[in-house]
């Protein structure tokens, strides 16, 4: 077992119960603050920051024997690119610093702390290429049944590769950043020719994305037995969707202007480390895949999924419970998948799951599918139906695992839209 990961351990910082930040998350992040606006690694522990520049000013890092400029950082890629035996090292030392007795830390803790409230939390990742994949069997079987046919909703290559798309990077955005909502080309009647302006049919895409922290090399597949080493850590993600623009644009390279104008990633890079004790089976599949997309072990992870739309000024509505247990290709197959032609992973590049839905309405990952194409309207806590995301509305994306009374929780991937230009 990891050290870190031991259930037992406390903190001298109290952490409530239903925090997503106990001793055994220990998570990756970038931070500023209003007094120093220069970019720097942390983790976190409860309510507060953890600023890694001042633990290793103060000398409490140096058995990990990591370069001062891997924290004096504006993204993690460094850190990550150090490899797990360095970074499980690190964690294993942050975890010591903060345990319960190390009154040396706690008296000193003034210098590294920060309560959240006070911080401004980064993009982490400088995100080189990002890859999104179409996962869910649940969501393509519904998707498939909306737009094509009940009967044949999966296309026959879905059971036998992991499905996706290059998708952009340069939109990749932090939880808290302002989505203005995209215009395009868009044709809402078959026997009409098209028209331009601001999407009507805007939704979200519930998803997780995992980072690479190692690099194959041009020409190198990746096994499925290899893939966890070049697996950094996962965060939430939300793939905004312009559904009417998608609609009319897609045929026949995919998706293109509905999916690149911004996605929506979660301050706080979990690593795999952190999620092993929440690993799971994953759904059997059938027909057998070919030998190379093959796995052994649990490659699913057991993350509680959960989408609200918060109306401006107004409550919140949760609007899906999903998990993440639910995929049909697990990580370690899209990564072999992606690279079993020699394609280079470098260190940052962001592979998304596709939307996750699970097997109920109620699970459902976006609103096209809770809503069903806008048939199904969702009755709101103030009153108010939604059909798909209004100006003004904030769609919030939370994340946890929970199990022998540890709860690892990925904080939330937040983005307010805002009418369009
Ligand atoms: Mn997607």
């Amino acid at each position: 077992m990891i050290k870190a990961n031991n259930p037992a351990l406390k903190s001298w910082v109290e952490v409530s119960a239903d925090s997503d930040f106990p001793i055994q998350n220990l998570p990756f992040g970038v931070f500023t603050t209003k007094t120093n606006t220069r970019p720097r690694v942390c983790t976190r522990i409860g309510d507060f920051i953890v600023d890694l520049v001042v633990l290793d000013h103060l000398s409490m890092l140096d058995d990990c024997e990591i370069s001062h400029s891997v924290f004096d950082n504006q993204y993690i890629n460094d850190l990550m690119s150090l490899g797990k035996e360095k970074t499980r090292a690190l964690r294993n030392c942050l975890s010591d610093i903060l345990e319960e007795g190390n009154t040396e830390a706690e008296k000193n803790s003034w210098h590294f702390l920060h309560h959240a409230d006070k911080v401004e939390m980064l993009l982490p990742i400088r995100v080189g290429d990002y890859t999104d994949f179409y996962s869910s069997i649940e969501h393509a079987t519904n998707v498939g049944t909306i737009f094509r046919d009940p009967d044949n909703a999966l296309l026959p290559n879905w059971k036998h590769l992991p499905v996706g798309y290059h998708g952009r990077a340069s939109s990749i955005v932090v939880s808290g950043t302002e989505i203005t909502r995209p215009k395009g080309q868009t044709k809402p009647k078959d026997d009409e020719p098209p028209v331009y302006g601001p999407s009507r049919l805007l939704d979200f895409e519930l998803e997780m994305g995992f980072v690479i922290g190692k690099e194959n090399g041009l020409g190198n597949a990746v096994s499925t037995g290899e893939a966890e080493d070049y697996i950094f850590g996962l965060i939430l993600f939300n793939d905004w969707s312009a559904r009417d623009i998608q609609k009319w644009e897609y045929i026949p390279l995919g998706p293109f202007l509905a999916k690149n104008f911004a996605s929506t990633v979660s301050p706080w890079v979990i690593t795999l480390d952190a999620l092993e004790p929440f690993r799971v089976q994953g759904p059997e599949q059938e027909p057998k895949v070919l030998p190379y997309l093959q796995y052994e072990g649990m490659k699913n992870y057991d993350v509680n999924l959960q989408v609200a739309i918060q109306p401006e000024e107004k409550q919140e509505t949760v609007v899906c419970d999903s998990n993440f247990k639910y995929m049909y290709w697990n990580m370690t197959q899209q990564l072999a998948h992606h690279t079993v032609n020699g394609c280079n992973m470098r260190v940052g590049d962001l592979l998304a799951s596709g939307t996750i839905s699970g097997p109920t309405p109620d699970s459902y990952g976006s609103m096209l599918e809770i809503s069903w194409r806008g048939s199904k309207p969702v009755k709101m806590n103030d009153g108010s139906e939604r059909k798909f995301i209004n100006d003004g509305d904030t769609v919030i994306m939370r994340g946890w695992c929970e199990k022998d009374g540890v709860r690892i929780g990925f904080g939330e991937a937040n983005g307010k839209v805002l009418p369009a230009k």
